[in-house]
């Protein structure tokens, strides 16, 4: 998943109106602020293959009509449904050339869906996988490679990213919970890639959006169920949506992982991951080389018989001297988690964890056995993040 850290919009907040009704669940203390499930239809524009080298593309309507309009909105062509249009970079600009005899060159290529739900497919550098997407696309080129958006309704984005994350099988709450946090998430970092003349990427580094994989009946249905619907904290900021697969019994405070605190992001126990697939590992290491990869001046004789438990969740590693950061020591030695007991036994330093990934925020696994016992979305919104609600995106307007 993508590193939750980026431009926050809290300023937008200040102008939350005061909401029709407040409903306080007392179990978990989650507060929702719904005037009424939102309509919204805002959109968000995506770069497609940011992290790919993209000098030609391949353009092909699938639903709906489409329209190539250049850089001073001018209709330059229309598209008939057999048609593809390829698109190349030159000195700055972009050649189009269609299957039915447009051959042009332009400074922007905008193809805009009309209809109902309009679609297209996408092929990259004359690839043979195909890509679809819903919306429209807009071609620059910069630098000698294309540069490729595409501008999709809000609900289309969260369901492709939240099957992209969850896969198959989830339970309908469990796709509302992931939809949420991907909704707040982007709602969070629109201005993320604002140099870049789009909101978000489609890569890791925002969140993955699949041109592979459409979203399923599920997926979509969840997504509509949770429409416009996103996290503020208590101060009324976006809430920096983190998650991770297992929290291993304990979820972290953030400023113990990141330097950031975060009133939500607070550290709290979680029984309901424990049985799941990435509640526990192991790893053994050589102790010299345990030492060595982790730059520490300690001898390997005052390692024996070294023992560190860690029964709630720790910020620092400490042995005799040295000391580092769980956070730092999990990346340089490749752990699932910072959450873990070690022993050492002859000359070798056996590490026994509980959890997968950084543990601060919502805990995927806990949640998804949380849904299979009967709590709903925002129960379990209101467990893993402290103090939030649930407002629609009308109501940051
Ligand atoms: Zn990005
Ligand atoms: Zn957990």
């Amino acid at each position: 998943m993508g590193n939750r850290h980026g431009i926050g919009l809290s300023n937008v907040l200040q102008k939350t109106p005061v909401c029709l009704f407040r409903c306080l669940l007392s179990v978990f203390s989650i507060t929702v602020l719904l005037c009424a499930h939102s309509t919204a239809q805002e959109r968000v524009a995506i770069g497609l293959k940011t992290h790919d080298r993209l000098t030609t593309l391949l353009f092909s309507p699938m639903q709906g009509g489409y329209a190539l309009t250049d850089e001073h909105r001018d209709t330059v062509y229309r598209f008939r449904t057999d048609d593809a249009l390829s698109i190349t970079a030159n000195a700055g600009r972009v050649v189009v050339k269609s299957i039915f005899g447009l051959n042009d060159t332009l400074a922007e290529a905008h193809l805009t869906g009309t209809g109902i739900n309009p679609a297209f497919k996408v092929r990259y550098n004359s690839s043979g996988k195909e890509h679809s997407y819903h919306g429209h696309l807009t071609v620059v080129s910069e630098g000698g490679r294309l540069r490729a958006a595409n501008s999709v309704g809000m609900e289309s984005y969260v369901g492709r990213v939240v099957q992209a994350e969850v896969g198959y099988g989830a339970t309908d709450e469990y796709y509302k919970i992931q939809s949420i946090i991907c909704r707040t998430y982007a709602v969070r970092n629109m201005g993320r890639h604002s140099s870049d003349g789009f909101n978000l990427c489609d890569h890791e580094h925002c969140q993955v959006y699949s041109g592979r994989k459409t979203a399923t009946d599920e997926v979509v249905k969840a997504a509509a169920a949770t429409s416009g619907l996103v996290m503020v904290s208590s101060e009324n900021d976006l809430v920096l949506s983190a998650f991770h697969a297992n929290c291993g019994g304990q979820t972290a405070n953030s400023e113990d992982v990141w330097a950031e605190w975060r009133s939500y992001l607070r550290a709290a126990t979680d029984t309901f991951c424990l049985s799941e697939r990435s509640a526990t590992w192991s790893r053994v290491f050589d102790s010299q080389e345990f030492i060595d990869k982790l730059g520490f001046s300690t001898s390997e004789e005052d390692l024996h018989h070294f023992a560190y438990y860690q029964p709630i969740r720790k910020k620092y590693f400490t042995l005799g001297n040295d000391s580092v950061e769980l956070g730092s020591m999990r990346w340089i030695l490749h752990l699932r988690s910072g959450f873990f007991n070690l022993r050492v036994d002859e000359g070798q330093v056996i590490i026994d964890g509980r959890g997968y990934g950084h543990g601060v925020g919502l805990c995927q696994q806990g949640a998804m056995r949380m849904t299979e016992y009967g709590y709903d979305h925002s129960q379990i919104l209101g467990y893993y993040y402290k103090g939030v609600s649930l407002i629609s995106l009308q109501q940051l307007d």
